[in-house]
């Protein structure tokens, strides 16, 4: 237990969203400690790169340098990509975002989820800061922005508790008790459930969530192409659902082939030979001939938007609050958006005085979170409807709607913006 007898924050899930949380917090000198049900599986060079990769946005590598892990994740592998080519498979017209135009080295980075994971399992058992190698050069390395918190000798190193899950959950007027199922007691100011989409403490605090199943899997694999991908990440929409190529380190493209529930079991169900031949015409064959595969995997696709973020001193984060379709790349990312804005709340209620588990410390996190994260889920929901819709007018309109994007500077920058998590 903490030095005051109470912790701070108490983070459950250490995923990419409940891991960066814990690190950031105790980093700024909070009482934390990290529940995890599982610990996560080692990221080594020599392992074949993992189905699920993440295109992360520069906000969020923002966050990883400041934390310190950006540049081990970057030694080991990552893929950027400086162009994005989107288009229509119904209609002419295509959307080119380029880095060079917005004077950006990347308009974003192709990690695997597991390496993210790993990185920050890493940093969090690492010493605390300013007493520990990795992390302390970590940080001098991130162009001095860690300098501040390395100065400060409060910061902390996370309790971690792994294997670890939350049997029981007291909320009160001044703390929350988190109780295990092995009988550890936690006291806290702030529970954060970050346990992904799933969230077993969401479902133990009652709060329902709204959205859709979208009857598709994302069918996702790591192939290699007759022509080099050229550091763009690719999206072709289909009535089907959109297919991405997505630029890997090693000059390979990782697939996300979002398709009605049928044809995707139909597709992982096919022979090598026959999934290429399926893919490169899926794919207008804009990188030539598929020429090898890796063995596929699916994912169901599913929108959820939880109708609170806070109940008590309970609040969610990441997956945990939303989950959204895959056809912008942005789950991750907008989770990431969840943790530099708690953490920021948090520190301005210390910083204050305030309880950080007073309501209205904790509805200003849900105010500026949930009105983001439902903004871009019900953008990209409605997206994925548009071109679902395979009408010939509605191709057609399209087709036009994109071609004017596409030669409208000021609106390609302002979508690139979004996307990179900066408006
Ligand atoms: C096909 C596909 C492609 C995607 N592509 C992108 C992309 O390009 N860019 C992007 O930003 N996002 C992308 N996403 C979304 C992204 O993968 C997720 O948004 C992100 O991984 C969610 O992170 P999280 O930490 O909230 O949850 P999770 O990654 O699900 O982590 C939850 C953690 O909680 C733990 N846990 C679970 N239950 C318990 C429990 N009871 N007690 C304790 N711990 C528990 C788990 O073990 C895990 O460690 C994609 C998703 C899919 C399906």
């Amino acid at each position: 237990m903490s030095r005051r007898g109470e912790l701070d924050v108490v983070v459950v899930g250490a995923g990419a969203v409940g891991g960066a949380l814990a690190l950031a917090l105790a980093q700024d000198g909070f009482e934390v400690a990290l529940v995890e049900a599982r610990e996560p599986k080692p990221w080594r060079a020599e392992d074949e790169v993992d189905l699920r990769v993440v295109a992360l946005a520069p906000d969020a590598r923002a966050l990883l340098e400041d934390l310190g892990v950006w540049r081990s994740i970057a030694a080991a592998r990552i893929g950027p990509y400086r162009h994005m080519r989107v288009w229509d498979a119904l209609a002419p017209g295509e959307l080119h975002f380029d880095a060079a135009e917005r004077g950006e080295a990347a308009l974003g980075w192709i990690v695997e989820n597991k390496l993210v994971q790993w990185a920050l399992w890493q940093a969090l058992h690492e010493d605390s800061v300013g007493r520990n190698g990795f992390t302390r050069a970590a940080a001098e390395h991130s162009k001095g922005v860690r300098k501040s918190i390395a100065a400060d000798a409060a910061a902390t190193r996370p309790m971690i508790h792994c294997p670890g899950e939350v049997a029981e959950i007291e909320d009160g007027e001044s703390g929350v008790t988190a109780t295990l199922a092995d009988g550890t007691r936690l006291r806290a100011r702030v529970l954060v459930a970050a346990e992904g989409a799933e969230s077993p403490v969401r479902k133990r605090l009652g709060i329902a969530f709204e959205g859709r199943d979208y009857a598709q899997r994302a069918v996702v694999a790591h192939v290699a192409t007759e022509r080099p991908h050229a550091g763009t990440a690719w999206q072709r929409f289909q009535p089907g659902g959109p297919l991405a190529f997505l630029p890997l380190a090693d000059g390979r493209c990782s697939i996300v082939w979002s398709l009605p529930e049928a044809d995707a079991v139909r597709l992982l169900a096919l022979d090598d030979d026959a999934f290429r031949a399926e893919l490169g015409c899926a794919f207008d064959f804009r990188l030539g001939a598929i020429t090898a595969t890796t063995p596929r995997a699916a994912f169901p696709l599913r929108l959820r938007l939880a109708a609170r973020y806070v109940a008590g001193r309970c609040v969610l984060a990441g997956d945990a609050a939303h989950v959204v379709h895959p056809l912008a790349g942005q789950g991750m990312n907008l989770g990431l958006r969840d943790v530099a804005c708690l953490r920021r709340v948090l520190r301005d209620a210390r910083d204050r005085g305030s309880d950080l588990g007073a309501a209205h410390v904790l509805r200003r996190y849900e105010r500026e979170r949930r009105s983001d994260n439902t903004l871009a889920a019900r953008g990209f929901d409605a997206i994925e409807r548009v071109y679902g819709l395979a009408s010939e007018p509605v191709a057609t309109l399209r087709g036009a709607a994109l071609a004017l994007a596409g030669r409208f500077a000021p609106v390609r920058g302002m979508l690139a913006a979004i996307a990179a998590g900066r408006r």
